[in-house]
C-alpha cells in the first residue's frame, strides 16, 4: 500500500496551496463579515480548474482524479471555508451527475460551461418536508409533450442565488415512491423560476444559501438528466462525491485552527513561560493532530474509492462524519488554546469554530453518515 501523493497531486496542493494563501486567505474575514458572494474568488479559482476538477478536459475539466479534487478542496477550505463550499457544490454535485448520467448534448450544453468555471451551478434535492428524509419529495415535474411543467420550493441551496444552472429533483409519478424522482437541469432566467430566500447564517458566510421557487416552470424534456425514477438513484450517487468534498472541506478548516492553535500557544506567555509548555496544552494539540491526520486518511480513502469503484457511500460516509467531527472539536479546542482572544474577532479561529459546524449538517447529517454505515453492516 502506497500512501505517497503522486507528483501530480503534489505540485497541485502546491499550485492551490499558493493560490490560497495569495488569493483567499486575506479577504476570508472581510467576507465572512460583509457577507458579500466571492465572485471573484470563484474567477480565479476557475481559471486554475477548480470548478471541475474530476472532470475530463474534453468536457471543460481539469481532467485529474478524485484524490486531487479532495486536496484542491482542502487547501481551498484551509484559506477560506466559504470559497471551499462554493467549489465543491458545482464539482460533486452539479458537474459529477452530469459527467455520470448526462448524454452528450447534455454535456455539451451544461457541463461544459460549469466545469470550466464561466458557469456556476447548484443542486436542489432539500425542500422544506424532505430534509433528511430526501425522498418525500414535494416539488412535481409533470410531462406535457416535449417539455415538463415544474411546481414547488427547494430551500437551504448553496449558490442558489447566484447559479446559472440548478441540478433539481421532482416527482414525475409520486405511486412509485423514491422510484417516481426523476432529475433535471434548469437555466436561470426561466419564465416562473427564481431564487427565493436567502438565508442568514451562522457561519460560510459568503456563500449563498437560498430557496428556489418553481411556478409552472416549462422546460425541455430533454433537460431530463438520465431515465424517468432515476432520480433518486443520482442524487444519492451524486452524495457520495459530495460528502468527500465537505469531508475535504473539514479538513481544511480543522488544519486552519490547528496551525493557529500552535503558533499562539508558542507566543502566548503565562506563568513566565509559553502556554506550549504546558503538559495540559500540548495534550490537546497532539489530540487535534491525531484526529486531523485520520481525517485526511479516511477522506484520502473515500476519494480514492470514488474513483476506482462502483460506489463509495460507506467509504463517504465514514470520511464525512470522522472529518466534520473532528473539524468541531479541532475548532472547538482551538479556542480553548486562544482562551478569551479565541473568542473575539480579531482572531480567527472563532470564524472556524463557525465554518466547522455546518460540515456536520449538510450533505447528510452527522446521524444519516451513521445510518449508511450501519445499514453496511447490517444488510
Ligand atoms: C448552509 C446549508 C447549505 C445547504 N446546501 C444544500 C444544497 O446545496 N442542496 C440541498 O439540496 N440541500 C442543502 N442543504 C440542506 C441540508 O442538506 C439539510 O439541512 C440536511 O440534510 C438536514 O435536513 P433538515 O435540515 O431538514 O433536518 P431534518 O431532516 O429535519 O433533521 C433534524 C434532525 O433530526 C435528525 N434525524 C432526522 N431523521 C433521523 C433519523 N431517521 N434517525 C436519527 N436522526 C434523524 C437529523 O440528523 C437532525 O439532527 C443545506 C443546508 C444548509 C444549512
Amino acid at each position: 500500500m502506497d500512501f505517497k501523493l503522486t507528483e501530480e497531486q503534489e505540485v497541485l496542493r502546491k499550485m492551490v496551496k499558493d493560490f490560497a494563501e495569495k488569493e483567499l486567505k486575506p479577504n476570508a474575514a472581510r467576507i465572512d463579515k460583509s457577507h458579500e458572494f466571492p465572485v471573484d474568488n470563484v474567477k480565479k479559482a476557475a481559471e486554475l480548474g477548480l470548478m471541475g476538477v474530476a472532470v475530463p478536459e474534453q468536457w471543460g475539466g481539469a481532467g485529474m482524479d478524485y484524490v486531487s479534487y479532495a486536496i484542491a478542496i482542502e487547501e481551498v477550505s484551509r484559506a477560506c471555508a466559504t470559497t471551499g463550499v462554493i467549489l465543491s457544490v458545482n464539482n460533486s454535485l452539479v458537474c459529477d451527475p452530469l459527467k455520470t448520467f448526462g448524454n452528450d448534448m447534455q454535456k455539451e450544453k451544461f457541463l461544459i460551461p460549469l466545469a470550466s468555471g464561466r458557469k456556476i451551478g447548484c443542486f436542489g434535492l432539500t425542500e422544506p418536508n424532505a430534509g433528511t428524509d430526501a425522498a418525500n419529495q414535494s416539488t412535481t415535474a409533470v410531462r406535457k409533450g416535449d417539455e415538463y411543467i415544474i411546481n414547488g420550493t427547494k430551500n437551504f441551496i448553496t449558490n442558489g442565488s447566484v447559479a446559472d444552472t440548478a441540478i433539481f429533483f421532482a416527482i414525475t409519478d409520486r405511486s412509485k415512491g423514491s422510484k417516481g424522482i426523476s432529475c433535471f437541469a434548469i437555466e436561470k432566467g426561466t419564465p416562473g423560476f427564481r431564487a427565493g430566500k436567502e438565508e442568514d447564517k451562522l457561519g460560510i458566510c459568503a456563500s449563498a444559501c437560498s430557496e428556489l421557487v418553481f411556478e409552472n416552470v416549462r422546460i425541455p424534456a430533454a433537460n431530463r438528466i438520465g431515465a424517468e425514477g432515476e432520480g433518486f438513484k443520482i442524487a444519492m450517487y451524486t452524495l457520495d462525491g459530495g460528502r468527500i468534498g465537505i469531508a475535504a472541506q473539514a479538513v481544511g478548516i480543522a488544519r486552519a485552527a490547528e496551525e493557529e492553535a500552535v503558533a499562539y500557544s508558542k507566543q502566548r506567555v503565562q506563568f513566565g513561560q509559553p502556554i506550549s509548555s504546558f503538559q495540559g496544552i500540548q495534550w490537546m494539540l497532539a489530540e487535534m493532530h491525531l484526529k486531523l491526520e485520520a481525517a485526511r486518511l479516511l477522506t484520502f480513502n473515500a476519494a480514492w474509492a470514488r474513483q476506482h469503484k462502483d460506489r463509495c457511500s460507506v467509504e463517504s460516509a465514514m470520511a464525512k462524519l470522522f472529518a466534520a467531527e473532528a473539524a468541531t472539536k479541532i475548532t472547538h479546542d482551538a479556542i480553548q488554546i486562544h482562551g478569551g482572544y479565541g473568542y473575539v474577532k480579531e482572531y480567527p479561529v472563532e470564524r472556524f469554530y463557525r465554518d466547522a459546524r455546518i460540515t456536520e449538517i449538510y450533505e447528510g447529517t452527522n446521524e444519516v453518515q451513521k445510518m449508511v454505515i450501519a445499514s453496511s453492516l447490517l444488510k
